[in-house]
């Protein structure tokens, strides 16, 4: 059958579109891999009503709450490639399966990529994160260390001290002018220009770093923001045009979460450089409302 709408991605943003085109009676296909990106933690934090809630949790609710309308189907899978134009778009699974629909939702997130250091990559989404609002009250009052991955890292190393004492680690990307280093001292930030070369204690947990003069500086927690590309590249096939964001490119959006090509809408991370739950679920009820009224007005 030919869909009215296919939604890549049932994450925050993809359900969040589902949910308001099922109550639209729309029949609509959600195509999910089921790697969100915060799936490396183990609670989410900030959503309203699930504050704490384990992701998968969250994940396995509203997957059982839009089971319950009957013109939404699911496919646990990748989709591999999309093509088309305005009321008729075909997309094509991993396994070969082909899809149409009149409207396309991508909704896939984004993929971070973490500094080259030895030990983030086993403590990503425990104790080396990239959100205060996320998960820094779980760490509050711990030693804390910042690593800058790009040139305004300074802005999160200032906003820390709200949760705990805070190292600012300029690995060479932060230019530290006077002015930036009195900001940083007025907020009791100490700053580190030395390079982290390794993360150390038993994973998850942390108990330092170490730096390229072979110094230990004492830690519990890490922020760092990775580096983030759209997690998949059907907006590219489809031609969309992508924008730079603080931490990677992210799809281009006109009014109402409509990209640049007719008929394709997108939200959540892969289409806006701000990252959260909140914000992807919200974009996603914006794309969802945006597709179906495109099918009427
Ligand atoms: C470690 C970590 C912890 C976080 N904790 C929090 C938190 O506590 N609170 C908060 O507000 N935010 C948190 N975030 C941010 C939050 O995870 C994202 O903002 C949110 O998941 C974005 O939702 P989304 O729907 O855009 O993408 P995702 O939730 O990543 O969902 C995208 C879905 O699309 C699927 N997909 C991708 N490509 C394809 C394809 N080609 N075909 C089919 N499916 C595809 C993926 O498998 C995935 O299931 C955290 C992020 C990280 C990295």
């Amino acid at each position: 059958m030919s869909y009215d709408v296919i939604i890549v991605g049932g994450g925050f943003a993809g359900m969040s579109a589902a949910l308001q085109l099922a109550r639209a009676r729309r029949p609509i296909l959600v195509v999910d891999a089921g790697q969100p990106r915060n799936r490396f933690a183990a609670a989410s934090h900030g959503f309203l009503g699930q504050d704490g809630a384990a992701p998968a949790a969250i994940m396995r609710e509203a997957l059982r709450q839009l089971s319950a309308y009957s013109t939404v189907d699911f496919v646990h899978g990748r989709a591999a490639s999309a093509t088309g134009e305005l009321d008729r778009f075909e997309v094509t699974l991993e396994d070969g399966d082909v899809q149409t629909a009149r409207r396309l939702v991508l909704a896939t997130g984004v993929a971070d990529t973490l500094p080259a250091l030895p030990g983030l990559t086993e403590r990503w989404g425990q104790s080396v994160i990239h959100c205060p609002y996320c998960h820094g009250y779980e760490v509050r009052d711990r030693r804390i260390g910042v690593l800058a991955n790009h040139p305004m890292a300074s802005h999160q190393a200032l906003m820390l001290p709200d949760w705990g004492p805070t190292t600012f680690f300029t690995q060479g990307v932060v230019a530290l002018d006077a002015e930036l280093s009195a900001k940083l001292a007025a907020r009791g930030v100490a700053v580190e220009t030395t390079p982290v070369i390794e993360v150390l204690g038993e994973a998850p947990a942390i108990s330092g770093v170490r730096l390229a003069d072979g110094r230990i500086t004492p830690l519990e927690a890490i922020f760092t923001a990775p580096k983030t590309a759209p997690a998949s590249d059907l907006a590219q096939q489809l031609g969309c045009a992508l924008e730079d964001g603080m931490t990677g490119p992210h799809v281009k959006l006109e009014s109402g979460q409509q990209t640049t090509v007719p008929g394709v809408y997108s939200a959540g991370d892969t289409a806006s450089p701000m990252h959260n739950a909140t914000l992807a679920s919200a974009a996603g009820v914006m794309a969802g409302i945006g597709a179906h009224q495109s099918l009427i007005f």
